[in-house]
């Protein structure tokens, strides 16, 4: 169809292509000079914190919990409402992830729930900016400072958010990014991780390319075990582009989701569905980057489930996303005695959260004829 309007697409200019064909053309295209350009582009957008770029978010993550030294008999607390990417890599370094449950307004973590399931072999928590929300980071560090924990945040989402006029990632302990293509800033595949101190980059840049430390002109040693994570020249470049990119693509981002509440009204209003409990995201047009708008569907008062509603949108031309079932549901985690039951709230939303379209590419008329052909299927589904 060629009017489809997927949930998410990035976009790039022609002064991007340019300057991948640049690096391409140079004859250096893996981590090199635009790396080193990006990585300090990024550090004084965080306010002159050392950062280092990585292959993914995933190895963001990974890398971060091993600069933290978690791993064996370690647990970190985190969410269930999540790309499983976040518990994932707890998993990886061989440390335990303790789910709790999350806030139904916020769809993160609850912060009040989070001192309940400390223990003496908690390590650090994990929080997730869901759609790029932030947690209460006062509360969050507060937290953090008064059990002695480290922080490591999933930020992935949560590129050019902000608390209290802060940028996220410009204060607070490690904070990862995702460049993957559905962020915000994109360098098609990609991450980055905001540290503390040089010591701490350092140690990040070891992990990320074999344990390697250099010593001198012909010292070579390994002494940690790391993997192959490094972010490429031709990545950089790309996010170098969206860097300068970021600012516009941030207000036509705000300017949708304000479209969003505005015409889903609307329409629940001329429908008569006023007493339809389909819940919308927090209404902060100052702290989220607004990566997603996500709805949760009123179940318990429809006749279909969510992938019928999905189902009846494509068949209107509208891509949407799940994002996401809770991890605890899935098979590797409920092998190792996880329970969705046990998170009951993340259970109920990764059932019913729906993820609409919104990316600074959509045009003008886009929401409306989202939001008109999302509550004609609700209205057509009601049970009474
Ligand atoms: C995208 C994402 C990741 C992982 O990033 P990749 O770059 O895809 O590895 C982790 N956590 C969350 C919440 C994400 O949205």
């Amino acid at each position: 169809m060629s009017n489809f309007i997927p949930f998410t697409r990035p976009s790039f200019n022609q002064e991007t292509i340019d300057a991948v064909s640049e690096v391409l053309r140079s004859g250096w295209v893996t981590s090199g000079p635009k790396l080193a350009e990006f990585e300090a582009s990024l550090s004084s957008y965080f306010g002159g914190r050392p950062v280092r770029c990585f292959a993914n978010g995933t190895a963001t993550m990974k890398i971060a919990l091993q600069v933290a030294g978690i791993g064996a008999g370690d647990e970190v607390i985190t969410t269930p409402i999540s790309w499983v990417a976040t518990s994932n890599v707890i998993l990886g370094v061989g440390a335990k992830p303790i789910f709790v449950d999350i806030d139904p307004r916020t769809r993160n973590i609850d912060l009040n729930k989070v001192a309940a399931a400390i223990t003496p072999k908690t390590r650090a928590i994990m929080p997730v900016y869901l759609a790029g929300l932030p947690v209460d980071m006062d509360q969050l560090y507060a937290l953090a400072k008064q059990h002695h924990l480290r922080v490591i945040e999933d930020a992935a989402q949560a590129f050019g958010s902000q608390w209290k006029g802060k940028k996220i990632g410009s204060f607070g302990d490690l904070v990862s990014f995702s460049f993957q293509a559905n962020k915000n800033l994109t360098t098609v595949e990609g991450g980055c991780l905001v540290l503390n101190s040089d010591a701490e980059a350092k140690l990040a840049e070891k992990f990320r390319l074999q344990g390697l430390t250099r010593q001198g002109m012909d010292g070579m040693d390994v002494d940690v075990l790391g993997g192959k994570d490094n972010l490429t020249d031709v990545n950089a470049v790309i996010g170098l582009q969206q860097l300068k990119q970021l600012p516009a693509y941030q207000t036509r981002r705000v300017a949708l989701a304000r479209q969003y509440f505005d015409l889903i009204r609307a329409e629940l209003k001329s429908t008569g569905l006023e007493n339809l409990k389909l819940e919308l995201p927090v209404e902060n047009f100052i702290d989220s980057n607004w990566h997603m708008f996500q709805v949760v569907l009123p179940l318990d008062q429809l006749k279909v489930d969510r992938a019928q509603v999905m189902t009846e949108l494509k068949d209107l031309g509208i891509g949407t996303g799940v994002h996401y079932p809770a991890i605890t549901g899935f098979t590797l985690y409920k092998n190792q005695g996880y329970k969705a039951s046990d998170t009951p709230i993340a259970e109920r939303i990764g059932r019913s959260i729906l993820t609409l379209p919104l990316f600074p590419g959509m045009a003008d008329g886009d929401i409306g004829r989202i939001a008109s052909g999302l509550v004609e299927i609700l209205k057509k589904h009601c049970k009474n």
